[in-house]
């Protein structure tokens, strides 16, 4: 355990130290609860054990040979959580140019991943997109029970404790369930929602609720979908329609189509993101469940085979259980004691 708390130790002394609120700066006022970083570490508390446990398992009390046998060890761990081949074989690259033939602490070798994988994270444009004017338009999107619906509740929460106004969309018009589901959060956030009867074209639900966002001046409309698959083209073509309507209502719109991604699903995840991201212009990602997750890892092949950012992680079932994605934080919840 002293390991994992000195390295905390040594990284709050680093010159690039997180520019997010982390468990040593006082966390804002959004951020009350215990802070981004603690947040971070309770919901991560899953893949935490996975690899805390089993990497500190490779190291005697004396420290560990780098040779073929511990590289090799190291990576079936690194693959335990997820990270996948690429990510994970290039941990092991990186602790064998460093180490190799020499007896190393589990300090030193926790320090490499952390900075290795604090790399892999890094990201442009991970901050929530905001229009030039007013409103913003955010389309989420996803597979059924991805936590699409939950996640904007969250976000809504999140954006108007921050002073914004908003407005919600239930473009879920499938299921009755879906439009009370989204009804009962805007009740509980206290803004207003759009909605439309049941089984009605949910482009008329996006369009209406641009409009009301520009009517009464919010700051941003969120915008509920039906759960899809790429592979449902008519389904597909439904989220192109909705598009077209809300840039109809407002030129440039959405500015953000948020994909949610389920991290319970693992490596699945990954698959569904590639098809999204291509056929529904996704700009940014979504990565619930987390908390609900031992193989958090699957954050790293998501950016490295995706152009999207991730940009919230939800923690999760609580209003207050989402945060920003920060590589920085992620990474140090990841890592430390
Ligand atoms: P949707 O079908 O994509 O709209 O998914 P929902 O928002 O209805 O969520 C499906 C289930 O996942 C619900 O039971 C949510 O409470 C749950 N859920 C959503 N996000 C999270 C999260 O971050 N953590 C946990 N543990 N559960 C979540
Ligand atoms: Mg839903």
């Amino acid at each position: 355990m002293a390991f994992w708390r000195s390295k905390k130790n040594d990284s709050s002394d680093e010159s690039t130290a997180p520019e997010t609120p982390s468990a040593s700066s006082p966390a804002s006022g959004e951020e009350a609860s215990g802070g981004l970083f603690g947040k971070m570490k309770t919901g991560l508390q899953k893949t935490r054990r996975v690899l805390g446990t089993d990497i500190r398992d490779l190291f005697k009390a004396e420290g560990r040979l780098v040779d073929e046998d511990f590289l090799g060890e190291l990576y079936a761990r690194l693959i335990r959580t997820d990270m996948g081949a690429g990510p994970a074989g290039r941990i092991r690259d990186r602790v064998a140019k460093d180490f190799r033939g020499r007896v190393v602490h589990l300090e030193e070798v926790v320090q490499t991943i952390t900075e290795d994988i604090r790399e892999q994270l890094k990201q442009d444009h991970g901050d929530l997109a905001k229009a030039d004017s007013p409103p913003t338009v955010i389309l989420v999107v996803g597979v059924n029970g991805s936590g699409k619906t939950t996640s904007i509740g969250k976000l809504s929460h999140h954006l108007v404790s921050q002073g914004h106004k908003i407005v919600l969309g239930a473009g879920d018009t499938f299921r009755a369930a879906a439009v009370e589901q989204l009804t009962i959060w805007s009740e509980r956030i206290g803004c207003e929602i759009v909605t439309g009867p049941s089984g009605v074209d949910p482009a008329s639900v996006a369009y209406q609720t641009t409009e009301k966002a520009v009517e009464i001046g919010a700051d941003y409309a969120i915008i509920d979908t039906a759960g899809r698959l790429q592979t449902q083209g008519k389904l597909m073509q439904e989220l192109e329609k909705i598009r077209r309507v809300i840039d109809k209502k407002l030129p440039g719109a959405p500015h953000e189509v948020l994909l949610v991604l389920d991290a319970t699903a693992g490596q699945n995840a990954i698959s569904q993101a590639k098809g999204f991201s291509n056929a529904a212009g996704c700009t940014g990602i979504i990565l619930s469940k987390l908390d609900g997750s031992a193989k958090g890892g699957v954050v790293l092949p998501i950016r490295e085979q995706f152009e999207l950012p991730v940009k919230f992680v939800g923690l999760g079932e609580g209003i207050e259980d989402m945060t920003k994605f920060d590589p920085d934080t992620f990474t140090a919840a990841l890592l430390e004691a």
